[in-house]
């Protein structure tokens, strides 16, 4: 039987969705170590196991309620506590503990620093509980990365922002994380420089619509300012919508190298009817010329995106275009889907009025596409072989762990052979580029990580 009690125990988190709740799932383990829990990495030997969902496709959400189904079992023999916290929570609140009876608490993006306080309610009262309320201005507080924590990681996640003002109209986004509340850039940068302090080297600023940023100075001069940080190599962002692709911003990228050469710029579209629907205020064209400018400013930057096939009304024309657009952007990778109508959202509403796209054909064009970019992701990969790209040292490689895995300041993975530890930079010469991964042997190490040992860290799937 489980031993837990409100001051402490095991607790696994089931993390589904974006970077955002990547994070938002360390500092849910930070707040349940403050009452003693640690962590476990495997779900049967858990006394809480927490649900950290996503909202955005309704594949996310069967996916959790399958989960909920498996994690029952440990709940019946363990008498493990059942949370689910997230979008989803968020988005249901107390329907969700209606609905799976077993379920003890739900909680949302806004309540990770109440865990503490929940887990124990829920324990000594007895009582299921939902706690879902938003905080949205100023008064709050992000939660903020435990130093002690990201010792010794070569690279780490810092929220700048939450939440969206956009109101794009497949999205569920401003339902689920609210109206945007920017991080005051000092406490960003205080948390940069702690980060630092204990190894880290490279940062990524997270937040829904992070150049949207408003915390005192735009978002162009914060990254100006982190890239400052001593210790900082290099500076990620994630993620963006084109309309807030600044000139300000265009002219980081062109001043500062540390500005790592990768933008993620959603389209979602290459058609302008559907881009108007979509309520995505920039035409095809004002997108490509803000690229064109970006790539002006920071020459071989690398550029992914996202799309969303088969959004009601898209014609064979309308995606047609989206081919083109792919075509003619060469995107590095993107993040393809099939749209489906999230609850509230515009779009789901005038999913009718519109004209649904059955799934057979959404399913045939999202193919059409992949097909698309797996040809130029192959390309821009095969014209990398030969060339030396220079990587941060993450740890072993997944699929070969005598080989290590680092990534170039372009986000490029690249599985080799070397001596270099984790959180060197080395050179290396590529060997074998395809689609999905480069190959390559190290020529030299460029620098060691200024506190070793560095932990190794596990190559995403
Ligand atoms: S900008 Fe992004 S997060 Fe905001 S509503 Fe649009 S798609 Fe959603």
């Amino acid at each position: 039987m489980s031993a837990h009690t409100a001051r402490g125990g095991r607790f696994y988190i089931h993390t589904f969705g974006c970077q955002m709740n990547v994070n938002d799932s360390l500092r849910m383990g930070e707040a349940l170590a403050t009452i003693g829990y640690r962590p476990t990495a495997v779900a049967d030997q858990a006394d809480l196991i927490i649900l950290n969902t996503c909202a955005i496709r309704e594949k996310a959400e069967d996916k959790m309620l399958s989960a909920l189904g498996r994690y029952r079992a440990v709940k019946t023999q363990r008498g493990a506590l059942l949370a689910v916290g997230g979008c989803v929570a968020q988005q249901e609140k107390s329907k969700l503990l209606a609905r799976v009876p077993y379920l003890d608490f739900v909680f949302g993006p806004d309540a990770i620093g109440k865990l503490p306080e929940l887990v124990t309610r829920v324990i000594s009262d007895r009582v299921r509980v939902s706690e879902t309320a938003w905080v949205d201005s100023e008064e709050y507080v992000f939660p903020r990365a435990d130093p002690g924590s990201s010792a010794g990681k070569v690279s780490e996640f810092v929220t700048v922002m939450k939440g969206c003002d956009n109101v794009c109209s497949f999205c569920v986004v401003p339902h689920t994380r609210g109206r945007e509340v920017s991080r005051p850039f000092v406490e960003v940068l205080e948390e940069v420089a702690s980060l630092t302090g204990v190894g880290v080297r490279e940062v990524t600023l997270i937040g829904q619509n992070v150049n949207s940023y408003r915390g005192g100075i735009c978002f162009a001069e914060l990254l100006l300012r982190v890239a400052q940080v001593p210790g900082i190599e290099r500076i990620r962002f994630t993620t963006s919508h084109p309309h807030d692709l600044s000139d300000a911003l265009i002219d980081a990228f062109r001043q500062e190298p540390r500005i790592a050469p990768h933008f993620h710029l959603p389209v979602q579209s290459g058609s302008n009817d559907v881009l108007r629907r979509m309520k995505r205020d920039y035409t095809v064209a004002e997108y490509l010329d803000r690229l064109a400018a970006l790539r002006a400013a920071r020459p071989g930057i690398a550029v992914t995106t996202d799309i969303i096939v088969g959004f009601p009304g898209e014609t064979e024309d309308d995606f047609q275009a989206t081919l083109t657009l792919t075509e003619q952007v060469r995107y590095e990778n993107q993040f393809s889907f099939v749209f489906s109508a999230r609850p509230r959202t515009v779009a789901s509403l005038k999913e009718a009025e519109w004209g649904p796209v059955p799934h057979d054909l959404q399913i045939q064009r999202l193919d059409r596409l992949l097909a698309l970019q797996r040809r130029i992701s192959g390309e821009i990969a095969a014209a990398l072989v030969g060339q030396e790209v220079e990587v941060l040292v993450e740890g072993p490689s997944r699929s070969d762990p005598s080989r290590h895995f680092g990534r170039t300041p372009e986000n490029r993975t690249v599985n080799f052979d070397g001596t270099a530890p984790v959180g060197a930079r080395a050179r290396v010469r590529i060997t074998h580029g395809s689609p999905s991964a480069l190959l390559g042997v190290e020529s030299s190490i460029v620098d060691l990580p200024p506190v070793p040992p560095l932990q190794p860290r596990t190559e995403a799937a």
